[in-house]
């Protein structure tokens, strides 16, 4: 029997998420690797595990992780049944709908037809009444954004949201959404980008600028790049790194020598302020005001508690910024 930890709230610190009653941990945990069929039971319910038992309380998951596409939501919904099941109301648990799920015109994008069926998928896959947060997973170019935004308002008003996000948006479409959003009462409290030291795009393409003026909440997914922003590649690349057991988004031609300078410069700077380097990186997201949490993924127990101590010290001189800016840029 998992009993949880009674010092779990003892320092993690918890960050409003915008304007909202929603408060994030600032180390959020995500399952996109490591929770598919692929993966031992046993490892993803040790994380899950070491996880809540600092503090964390949100996990992210999407219909398609996998593999095979759902294979996460369902291995999540066994540990929830045997070890968190008397901390439901502890957790923050959030999905998403539009990538390609299923067969036919309406397994994939924006329609209010696949958002709703893929809500409904998820929690039967979970065992959940509902989900905490229920996500549009990326824009759909061909879907009227109001049809997306009325189905995710609708997903709150049918008890199966509390409430909703918007993934992988730009800033002018986040600033419309929301628009639509305000006007069905509709509790949209976070963004999900992709933001880390090697991965600025939502500096140029507004959203960061966007989530601010919308006093919204951002999770920043794939902070370390992927384990780029560790210590893992310093040195090769290890046998039991995510470019050798999956391989399907980080590949090896992504571990260039620039790219390897660029972290051994980056781990210098980590070790002169006492972190490593994946504290590092995660310490200078979370030292944005608009960055509400950081949202991790790990292989091993150990990363998250070596992750979580990001919070130590998220304090920067200026000039450590601009060295790292420097060594980004280089
Ligand atoms: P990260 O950038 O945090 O990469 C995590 C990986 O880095 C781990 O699996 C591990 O890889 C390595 N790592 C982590 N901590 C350490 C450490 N301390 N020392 C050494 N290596 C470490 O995030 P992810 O790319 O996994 O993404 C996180 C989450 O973001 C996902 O699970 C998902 O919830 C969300 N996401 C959302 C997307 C969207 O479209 N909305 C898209 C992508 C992700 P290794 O296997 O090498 O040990």
């Amino acid at each position: 029997m998992y009993q949880a930890d009674p010092h779990r709230y003892d320092t993690m610190p918890y960050r409003r998420c915008g304007r909202s009653g929603l408060l994030l941990p600032a180390v959020s945990l995500g399952l996109w690797h490591n929770f598919g069929d692929n993966a031992p039971y046993e490892n993803m319910r040790a994380l899950c595990r070491t996880a809540f038992d600092q503090g964390i309380t949100h996990f992210d998951l999407a219909d398609n992780y996998g593999p095979a596409p759902g294979a996460a939501e369902r291995n999540f919904g066994r540990i929830l049944r045997e070890d968190f099941r008397p901390h439901r109301d502890e957790l923050i648990i959030s999905t998403k709908a539009g990538y390609l799920m299923w067969e036919g015109p309406y397994g994939d994008w924006g329609s209010r037809k696949h958002l709703l069926a893929g809500l409904d998928k998820s929690l039967q896959r979970m065992g959940l009444d509902y989900v905490d947060i229920f996500y549009h997973h990326r824009m759909d170019p061909a879907t009227p954004l109001e049809e997306t935004m009325e189905a995710l308002a609708q997903a709150v008003r049918s008890g199966k949201a509390l409430y909703v996000g918007l993934s992988n948006y730009d800033g002018p479409t986040l600033e419309r959404a929301a628009a639509i959003l305000d006007e069905l009462h509709c509790p949209f409290v976070i963004c999900q980008n992709r933001y880390s030291l090697f991965d600025r795009k939502i500096e140029e393409n507004g959203l960061k600028e966007s989530v601010g003026k919308v006093s919204r909440g951002l999770i920043t997914f794939s902070p370390l790049a992927q384990g780029r922003l560790t210590d893992r590649y310093l040195h090769g690349i290890p046998a039991d790194s995510r470019i050798r057991t999956d391989g399907r988004y980080l590949k090896e031609k992504d571990i260039t020598p620039e790219v390897v300078a660029k972290i051994r410069a980056l781990n210098e700077v980590a070790a002169r302020r006492g972190q490593t380097l994946a504290e590092m990186a995660l310490a200078w997201l979370l030292a944005q005001p608009v960055v509400t949490s950081v949202l991790i993924g790990a292989s091993r127990p150990e990363q998250i508690l070596d992750n979580i101590r990001a919070v130590e010290n998220t304090a920067f001189a200026p000039e450590e910024l601009a060295e790292i800016d420097a060594i980004c840029a280089g």
